[in-house]
């Protein structure tokens, strides 16, 4: 009986330890929430090794993590991460948006590099537990959200540059100030010496750490110059990717077919991260926006219906819409910047002003498909309207 079996991830394992000196809750308007620094009283742990697969999960006081200088993740971005929001609703209620897709595409990102594959719906119930646990004190307002970070580290002491035999799992949540923009995102195109963000058949398409630190130097450059995030372009024809790390989508009349368009680069390559934000934007226009839109809405008695494409397009297309007024509006979207509207393109020597003709119920502008999508996207995250997506804890 020396057949080892190795434990799957398993929520109904978790332990709990309360933190004994839990700290008080700031203000909303405490300077020290622009930091993104500010955590929660607790952190939930769990270790996998490949000998033994899954340890029971741990929610404990948030604190260090152990790790030795070995530690794979520390030298070669053996490291997955994801990004949602929980939220306390206008009915007192907290919410996850859609954390099964959070779940899935953590899973996903985790395998491609190289670190344990476990079963979605296990993550997801833990991170039920831990919002239920440790944040609803840190949510006391209606209208207000945490950032919780799931992520998976390759925590064991090894230096070799080989697959890992270690991880760790963690949550935490983050204090964060509201970022979606009401005046509208400036954006800097990248050029070719700012480095690609992602590339066909490469890492883009996961949310692994290794994605992220070398943009931070072209970001840091875009800040400098008064923009807010890069619009990131592939290749010599300058196809756009996305901005930041957001998705980006365009609203234009089709130079070809003269109708109008929703766009946004197509996931089949592997480049664009599949966002939660993205999809929801995509299936929400399909049901409501579409010349063949199945629900019926107030908000769009003012909107023509749309053609929703996922299709490549370049910054040459982009140029040339907004030179010839065929550029209705444009937007990122993401969980943290939410559905924000952009305002300006710089590309090389050209400056885009991009047009936002509507009003956001925060007294924002944006484009007006922009602003229809983000009061629909709120009223689910923060309870005004009941809708599966907006998952009760
Ligand atoms: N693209 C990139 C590169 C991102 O990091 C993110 C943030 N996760 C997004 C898009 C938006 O994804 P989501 O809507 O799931 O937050």
């Amino acid at each position: 009986l020396n057949k080892t079996t190795k434990s799957q991830l398993d929520a109904s394992k978790l332990t709990y330890t309360f933190n004994k000196s839990p700290n008080t809750v700031p203000a909303l308007n405490d300077p020290i929430r622009l930091e993104q620094n500010s955590t929660t009283d607790h952190m939930l742990t769990v270790k996998w090794t490949e000998k033994g697969g899954w340890e029971a999960p741990q929610l404990r006081p948030y604190g260090p993590l152990n790790l030795m200088p070995t530690a794979s993740c520390i030298h070669y971005a053996t490291q997955a991460f994801e990004g949602m929001k929980a939220y306390r609703g206008v009915d007192g209620k907290l919410r996850l948006f859609r954390p099964e897709l959070n779940s899935r595409r953590m899973n996903l990102s985790s395998t491609r590099i190289a670190l344990p594959s476990f079963p979605p719906e296990e993550l997801e119930e833990l991170i039920k537990a831990f919002v239920a646990v440790d944040c609803a004190k840190w949510l006391p307002d209606p209208n207000t959200f945490i950032y919780l970070r799931p992520a998976i580290i390759a925590s064991g002491a090894a230096l070799g540059v080989q697959k890992p035999r270690e991880a760790t799992l963690f949550i935490i949540a983050v204090l964060f100030p509201p970022m979606d923009s009401p005046t509208g995102l400036r954006l800097l195109a990248s050029k070719e010496d700012m480095g690609t963000r992602a590339w066909p058949n490469g890492h883009g398409w996961s949310k692994v750490g290794a994605n992220y630190g070398p943009t931070l130097q072209a970001q840091g450059e875009a800040r400098e110059r008064g923009f807010d995030q890069i619009l990131w372009l592939l290749g010599s024809e300058g196809r756009v990717t996305e901005a930041g790390a957001s998705n980006f989508f365009i609203v234009w009349k089709n130079k070809h077919s003269g109708r109008l368009q929703l766009v946004t680069a197509p996931l089949g390559d592997k480049i664009i991260l599949d966002g939660v934000t993205r999809r929801s934007v995509l299936e929400l226009a399909r049901a409501r926006l579409a010349h063949n839109a199945t629900e019926a809405c107030t908000e769009i008695q003012h909107l023509e219906r749309v053609e929703i494409v996922e299709e490549n397009f370049t910054i040459h297309d982009l140029v040339e819409a907004q030179q010839e007024g065929r550029l209705v509006e444009a937007f990122a979207c993401g969980t943290a910047f939410f559905v924000a509207p952009i305002a300006f393109i710089q590309y090389v020597d050209q400056g885009l002003e991009i047009p936002m003709t509507a009003k956001t119920e925060d007294g924002g502008k944006a484009g007006p498909y922009a602003a229809a999508i983000k009061t629909w996207l709120k009223e689910i995250m923060y309870g005004r309207v009941q809708h599966p997506w907006g998952v009760v804890i």
